[in-house]
Order: structure tokens, then C-alpha cells, then sequence
């Protein structure tokens, strides 16, 4: 028999999602504690959103256990009414909400989580898999505090030569100039986002922000932002270098068919300090 819901208690509601309700639950035999994602199956069918969760678990499953700053998927198991998702616990909940409750974080804790989102991307792009949509929101805290990359929803399995896809998704301050331009996305439209949250982490508001949503893709197809007076050079070398209309051109994307240089990206000056081997294992920096 595998592993159902009998097997968990049930503790209190971590958050909830459009289809989705996100509970604390602890393993009965292990004790181990589990944040499960549970997807009510009527709603999913009503609104057309079985293939979405689906492709969750797909590239849940295809990450596998393989780095510390992607959530894991444990299990995956169904009863009649839900599909359940056991996944790592991230307890100290969003980046976003520490973001709008201190207004920006430390220039040390930013480059820490600038680098630990780098080291990720680097892993998940390694795996064929594009996330589309990080955003603070997506980048959940563990106990420590280290960032742990959730929502692969809208993620995109590459097949095998596939290197850009035709879809539009992501939310309007991440989105990326070619995705508007041309409905395209490709890996390195993951490290525009990655700009976008370098900027946003250290200035304490968005880098593209209008008074709607039209009106902040103006601004992305424009390239239409300005650093805030004080932002650290190499930070904004660095956030010059991914926030470039032309996703080839970006800090760690090679030419197409050329493979990705994440090695460029964790070269540039601003993670000069960064100790790569002990990223994941050493404190993480006051966040403010
Ligand atoms: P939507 O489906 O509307 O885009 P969402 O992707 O945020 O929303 P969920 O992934 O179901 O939906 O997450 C709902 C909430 O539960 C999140 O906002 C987050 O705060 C919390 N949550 C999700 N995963 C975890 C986790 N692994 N550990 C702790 N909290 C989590």
C-alpha cells in the first residue's frame, strides 16, 4: 500500500492558492514535518486545470531530490475527491512578505539570496526545466532561512532540441521584454526575473512598476527604470547585465544551441564574496 493521507495529521492552513490549499502536516510513523498541497479535483476539472497541476508534479518529479534550493516533491497520491502533493516545508513563508514587511533587505542577505536563486536556476536549467514565473512570491524561506524556489505551475519541460516555447505566462512586473514582444520564452527569460528580483531585494520596490498592467509592459519593452540613488555598483552592473532586451545577450545566457554559462553569472563581481561550496550549508546573513 502506498502512502495516502491516513498517513499524515493534519495541522493548520499554511496558505492557499487559486486551486489549492497548502497545510502542515506531519508523517505519523516519521514525525517529519511536510507542507501538503492538496488540489480539489472537481475544481481543477471545472477550470480546465488538471494539465496545469499535472505539469507540476512532472517537473516536481523530474527536479527530484537534487538540490537544496528547490522544494521537493516526497510523495504524490490521490483519493476521490483530491490530488495531495507532499513537499518540503518552507516555514518561514514568502520572500515577498519579508520584502514588503521591511521594505528591502540587507545588501549582504540580498547577495546571498541573489546567489542561492542563481545556484538553483543553475540546477533547474541543468534538468531541461524553465521556471516562467519566479518572482518573490515563488521563492519560499525554510527554518534557516535559505530559499527554497516553489510554483512550478506554469514551468516548462524543455523536449530534447526545444529550446523556446510559445505560451504566455508569468506576472506583469517579471515578465520579460520577449515574452511580451513575441510570446516567447526561453531559459534566459528566467534570469530577467532573476534582474528583476536583484533590483527589487536591494531597492525595496519593483523595477518596473506602472499604474496597471499595460502600462508596466510599456515600461519593460522600454527598458524604462531607473536605480534608486545609493543602489550598490557591482549590484547594478550585475542587474544592467540581466535586464537586456536581447535574451541572448544576457549575463549567463550563451548564444542559442551554444548551452547556458551560468559560469559567467557566478563569475561577476557582486558575488565576489559568495563561497559557492558553502552556500547552502553556512548561515545565511541578517535579512535586514
Ligand atoms: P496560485 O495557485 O493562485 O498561483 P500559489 O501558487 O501561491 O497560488 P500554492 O502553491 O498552492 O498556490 O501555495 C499557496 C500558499 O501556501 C503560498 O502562498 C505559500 O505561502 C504557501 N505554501 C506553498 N507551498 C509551501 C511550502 N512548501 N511550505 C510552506 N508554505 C507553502
Amino acid at each position: 500500500m502506498g502512502t495516502t493521507a491516513d498517513d499524515f495529521e493534519f495541522g493548520r492552513i499554511l496558505g492557499e492558492g487559486s486551486y489549492s490549499t497548502v497545510m502542515l502536516a506531519k508523517h505519523k510513523t516519521t514525525q517529519q514535518e511536510y507542507a501538503i498541497k492538496i488540489l480539489d479535483k472537481g475544481h481543477l476539472k471545472r477550470f480546465e486545470k488538471l494539465p496545469t497541476a499535472l505539469a507540476e508534479k512532472n517537473t516536481l518529479v523530474r527536479l527530484g531530490a537534487g538540490h537544496p534550493g528547490i522544494v521537493r516533491l516526497h510523495w504524490a497520491f490521490q483519493d476521490e475527491w483530491s490530488l495531495y502533493f507532499v513537499l518540503d516545508l518552507a516555514r518561514n513563508g514568502e520572500l515577498q512578505t519579508r520584502i514588503s514587511r521591511m521594505g528591502s533587505l540587507s545588501l549582504a542577505c540580498g547577495r546571498w539570496y541573489a546567489a542561492q536563486i542563481v545556484d538553483a536556476l543553475g540546477y533547474m536549467h541543468s534538468k531541461g526545466v524553465i521556471h516562467r514565473d519566479l518572482k518573490p512570491e515563488n521563492l519560499l524561506l525554510d527554518d534557516a532561512y535559505r530559499i527554497k524556489i516553489t510554483d512550478f505551475g506554469t514551468g516548462k519541460i524543455l523536449d530534447s532540441g526545444g529550446e523556446r516555447t510559445k505560451t504566455f505566462v508569468g506576472t506583469a512586473q517579471y515578465v520579460s521584454p520577449e515574452l511580451l514582444e513575441d510570446s516567447e520564452t526561453s531559459k534566459s527569460s528566467d534570469f530577467w526575473a532573476l534582474g528583476c528580483i536583484i533590483y527589487q531585494m536591494i531597492a525595496g520596490r519593483f523595477a518596473f512598476q506602472g499604474l496597471s498592467e499595460y502600462l508596466t509592459w510599456q515600461k519593460i519593452k522600454q527598458l524604462d527604470y531607473s536605480f534608486p540613488e545609493g543602489f550598490d555598483e557591482q549590484a547594478k552592473d550585475l542587474v544592467q547585465k540581466l535586464l537586456v532586451r536581447d535574451p541572448a545577450q544576457r549575463l549567463g545566457a550563451g548564444p542559442p544551441g551554444s548551452g547556458f554559462d551560468m559560469q559567467a553569472l557566478r563569475a561577476h563581481p557582486f558575488f565576489g564574496s559568495i563561497n559557492w561550496a558553502t552556500l547552502w550549508t553556512d548561515p545565511v546573513p541578517p535579512l535586514e
